[in-house]
């Protein structure tokens, strides 16, 4: 970890913020602004311009001129840019974390470790893979053969939530951009910053004008940016209900679509697994980011032997978490993104307690000292949970824990299947014939064993049934990017039919 820039604290106040198009910062003909606020202290940051239809023809006008030169360039010289950028990303790695928890309200103690990092790998890994990546040659002898050439799509609108801004971003340029395509970036209208930033250190890097480009709004924005006849591919990090609008949307013309959407994935604890191990996931994988992670195994399922040290032990853990001002090192814990995300998940909170399950610990809102003016709520367990209970099958996106007991392989199987979402799941045993028999079963895009929210660029991530459409990192997320030309050459003749 980095020491931390100071650069940017609680206090701090930004002039009005932009739309970023053609490698600089455009003003918006709207004359629309929205607040962008801290939640540590609800004090708003800056105002941020909206950008309306003008701004969204000039980002995808420039992303589809810049397109011409960018997909024709040498695969090694985007590598290089690529490569450079994330250089750069991870020096300013102090600087960049505390924007990012200022924007957010996320700890510096996760922003300075995880958040440019990780989107840094990702540019990293792109850029490295993409050289090695060609087409196929096919023979079809006596007189042909066929060439595969493995082709950019074009100008790529990238759309953003709120809980990783700045990696997020970096998870849809990087493959983009290395597969030679450009790309219109529209982040969270709750965290509008550190995308900017990104953008600056493209063109710091020399990636050129037009290539990357970021426009600021909410789902007015998106909306009209997806429905951009020059956009040929929409990739949507975001809910489950907004992926559904964005397909319908892209749909009316066929323009390819990667959904990244919501979870309510299970953890699997077996009486035969390493405790502690399971412990340390379930907790991480519970209230990491104030439990803002798509991919958080908000149902947690412990076997009947296990389950009441279990809970305990959940509990005393819980409320040791040290909760309060993301700028100050030691928290653990910030608050939520936004006064309206801090009223949903205290709505949840309240339906917990009602619900009948046992409330262990957490789940209140803060309401003396410092912290009051913020969006902090404890974090929660709630043990003996039902199946149906709506904070159990709903996602919450919040410090959240719902702990339920089960009695067989089979049944734990069925219940955690038992839920439209399929991001990801997790078994803790230490039995290698359980471990794969119920990793297979589970029904997720990525099924952790003994581990939990490992995210590697090497592998794929995303999501099966309604969590989502297609692939992020890995070389999956090449296909994604590229599409397929077939170009069969005739050696001979051509017969005369007619
Ligand atoms: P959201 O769906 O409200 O917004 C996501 C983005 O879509 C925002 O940029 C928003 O402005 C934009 N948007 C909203 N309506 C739109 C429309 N009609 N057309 C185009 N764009 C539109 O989600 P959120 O509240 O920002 O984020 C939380 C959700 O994101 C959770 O459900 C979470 O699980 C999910 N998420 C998923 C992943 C993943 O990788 N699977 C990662 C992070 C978050």
């Amino acid at each position: 970890m980095t020491s931390p820039a100071n650069k940017y604290g609680p206090e701090t106040s930004l002039p009005v913020q932009q739309s970023y198009v053609n490698g600089a910062y455009l003003p918006s003909k709207t004359g629309e602004t929205f607040e962008n606020r801290y939640p540590g202290n609800d004090e708003v940051i800056c105002e941020v311009e909206v950008a309306g239809q003008a701004e969204i023809d000039a980002a995808v006008t420039a992303a589809s001129d810049a397109f011409e030169s960018w997909s024709q360039s040498p695969a090694a010289e985007r590598s290089e840019i690529l490569l450079s950028a994330a250089s750069i990303l991870r020096s300013r790695n102090s600087e960049l974390a505390e924007l990012e928890s200022l924007d957010t309200g996320k700890p510096i103690a996760e922003t300075s470790v995880v958040d440019v990092i990780t989107g840094a790998e990702v540019i990293e890994y792109f850029a490295k893979v993409i050289q090695a990546i060609g087409g196929r040659h096919v023979d079809l002898p006596p007189a042909a053969f066929a060439l595969m050439r493995r082709e950019p799509l074009g100008v790529c609108a990238g759309i953003g939530a709120w809980n990783y801004p700045i990696q997020i971003a970096m998870w849809k340029s990087g493959p983009a951009l290395a597969c030679g395509n450009t790309m219109v970036f529209k982040p969270a209208e709750q965290t509008p910053l550190t995308a900017l930033r990104l953008a600056e250190i493209y063109t710091e890097a020399g990636l050129p004008a037009g290539v990357f480009n970021v426009v600021q709004g909410a789902a007015g924005t998106g909306s009209a940016l997806v429905s951009h006849p020059g956009v040929a591919k929409v990739t949507l990090t975001g809910s489950v209900e907004t992926g559904k609008i964005v397909l319908e949307q892209a749909a009316r013309e066929l323009k390819k679509v990667t959904l990244e959407l919501g979870g309510k994935s299970p953890i699997v604890v077996f009486d035969d697994a390493d405790f502690d191990n399971a412990l340390n996931a379930a907790l991480v994988g519970n209230f990491y980011s104030s439990g803002q992670v798509c991919s958080n195994g908000t149902r947690v399922f412990v076997h009947a032997p296990i389950y009441e040290e279990f809970v305990t032990q959940l509990a005393q853990r819980t409320q040791a978490i040290r909760v309060g001002d993301p700028f100050d090192p030691a928290t653990q814990m910030g608050p939520l993104v936004s006064r309206e995300h801090y009223e949903k998940v205290l709505g949840y909170m309240e339906l917990a307690r009602k619900s009948g399950a046992r409330h262990l610990c957490g789940g209140d809102a803060i309401s003396e000292g410092d912290l009051a003016r913020g969006y902090y709520v404890t974090p929660a367990v709630f043990a003996n949970c039902q199946d149906d209970m709506e904070f159990v099958k709903d996602e919450v996106f919040g410090p959240l824990m719902s702990v339920l007991p089960f009695e067989s392989e089979e049944e734990a199987i069925l219940r955690a299947n038992d839920t439209p979402f399929g991001l990801a799941a997790a078994v803790f045993t230490t039995r290698l014939d359980r471990a794969h028999r119920v990793a297979n079963a589970l029904r997720a895009g990525i099924v952790w064993i003994n581990a939990y929210n490992v995210t590697p660029p090497e592998v794929p991530f995303g999501g099966f049934k309604e969590s989502g459409l297609g692939r992020e990192n890995g070389l999956e997320a090449i296909e994604s990017y590229t599409q397929i030309k077939t170009i069969y050459t005739n050696l001979g003749g051509v017969e005369k039919t007619y």
